[in-house]
C-alpha cells in the first residue's frame, strides 16, 4: 500500500507516520514530490489493515498496491526514476543510447569500435566480456582481460560501460569495471544473482528473458529493488515465437505497458530483437516512436568476423544513421 501525505504536512508528521508503519512491521520508501510525499509501505504477502494509518496527523490517503510488483510499481513510485549516464539521465526525455559489440575480442577491436561509436553520438559503451552461449563450445568472452580493455575504451572515449554479469560471484568484480552491470535474459530469473546486483550500488539493465511475461520482469526487478538497489533499468529484447524470419519477436508492446506499469526506464534492444542488422534501424525508430527511453545496439566493424551476433550486428556508418534517424523521431515525439 501507500500513504499520501497531505501536501502542507510537516516533516514531524511524516516522521510519526513512518515510525507507526515501521512499528506495525512494515518497510517503507520514501517518496518524495515537488507538492506531496508518498511513504510505499512494503511487507510480506499479507493484507495490510490501511485504516489504522488514514487517521494520522498529516496523512491524505492510503491506497493500495494490487499488483504483485510492489516498488517497481507506477502506483507506489508515480514519477519516473531518473539514472544518471554520461551526463544524461535514463528515463528523461532525451533518449539514450549505448552502442558498442557483443563481445569484447581484442583491444584494438574495442578501441576502435568505441570511436566510432563515440563519434555517432552514443552516450555507453556496451560490449561482453562474460558471455552467455547457447554452446560451451562458443566464444565465452575475454572474462577480466575483457574487462580491462572496456576501461581503457573508456580512458579513451569517456563514454561510460555497460557489461554483463553471470553470476552472484561475478558481481563484485564487474562492478569494479562496470558502470552500468547488465543482467541477461537467460538471467533474469537467477535469483541469486539478482540479489547480488540489489546489494550494491551500481546501475543495474536488466534484460527480459526470452520466454518470460511482463510481469515477471517486473518481479525480477523488484528483486533488486526489494534489496534496496533503486538504479534498474528494463529492456525489452525480444521475445520467443513460432516465427522464424527473425530470432527473437520484438514486443514493441511491451514498451507502452512498462512506460505505464513501472516508473523504472526502458531501453529497447533491437539487435537481439531482430537477430539480423538489416531490421535493426526500423525496429530502433519504431521503439523510440513507442515510447523507449532509450536503446542498446550491437556495432561492430566487421561483422562476418565477429566473435558473437555478428549477423545482428550494425557497421559504424550504419549505426551512425540510424542515430540520426532515431533523434529525428524523438525529436518529433518532443524527447530531445
Ligand atoms: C547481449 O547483450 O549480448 C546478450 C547476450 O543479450 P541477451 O541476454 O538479451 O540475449
Ligand atoms: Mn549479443
Amino acid at each position: 500500500m501507500v500513504i499520501v501525505m497531505k501536501s502542507h504536512s510537516t516533516d514531524k508528521q511524516l516522521s510519526a507516520v513512518v515510525a507507526r508503519v515501521h512499528a506495525a512491521g512494515y518497510r517503507t520508501s520514501l517518496i518524495k514530490g515537488e507538492e506531496t510525499t508518498i511513504i510505499g509501505v512494503i511487507g510480506d504477502d499479507r493484507p495490510i489493515d490501511r485504516t489504522q494509518f488514514e487517521m494520522l496527523d498529516g496523512v491524505e490517503k492510503t491506497m493500495p498496491v494490487l499488483k504483485p510488483f510492489k516498488l517497481a510499481s507506477r502506483d507506489m513510485h508515480p514519477m519516473d526514476t531518473l539514472i544518471p549516464l554520461n551526463g544524461h539521465m535514463v528515463g528523461a526525455p532525451k533518449i539514450v543510447v549505448i552502442a558498442g559489440p557483443c563481445s569484447v575480442e581484442s583491444r584494438p577491436q574495442i578501441m576502435e569500435v568505441a570511436q566510432a561509436v563515440k563519434e555517432a553520438g552514443a552516450t555507453a559503451l556496451r560490449g561482453g566480456a562474460f558471455k552467455p552461449r547457447t554452446s560451451p563450445y562458443s566464444f565465452q568472452g575475454l572474462g577480466e582481460e575483457g574487462l580491462q580493455y572496456l576501461a581503457e575504451a573508456r580512458e579513451a572515449t569517456g563514454l561510460p560501460i555497460v557489461t554483463e554479469a553471470m553470476s552472484p560471484e561475478q558481481v563484485p568484480l564487474v562492478a569494479r569495471y562496470a558502470d552500468v552491470i547488465q543482467i541477461g535474459a537467460r538471467n533474469m530469473q537467477n535469483y541469486a544473482l539478482l540479489n547480488a546486483a540489489g546489494e550494491i550500488d551500481a546501475r543495474v539493465l536488466l534484460k527480459r528473458g526470452m520466454m518470460s511475461t511482463i510481469e515477471e520482469l517486473l518481479m525480477s526487478a523488484e528483486y533488486i529493488l526489494a534489496k534496496g538497489n533503486a538504479q534498474v533499468m528494463l529492456c525489452e529484447r525480444g521475445i520467443r515465437t513460432f516465427e522464424k524470419y527473425t530470432r527473437n519477436t520484438t514486443d514493441i508492446n511491451a514498451v507502452p505497458v512498462l512506460k505505464q506499469l513501472t516508473h523504472l526506464p526502458v531501453i529497447l534492444d533491437p539487435s537481439h530483437s531482430t537477430g539480423k542488422w538489416e531490421y535493426v534501424a526500423a525496429i530502433a525508430r519504431a521503439g523510440i516512436a513507442a515510447g523507449a527511453d532509450g536503446l542498446i545496439i550491437e556495432v561492430h566493424q566487421n561483422p562476418p568476423d565477429a566473435l558473437s551476433d555478428g549477423a545482428q550486428s550494425l557497421k559504424p556508418e550504419k549505426f551512425a544513421q540510424m542515430v540520426i534517424e532515431c533523434r529525428k523521431i524523438a525529436e518529433a515525439m518532443g524527447r530531445m
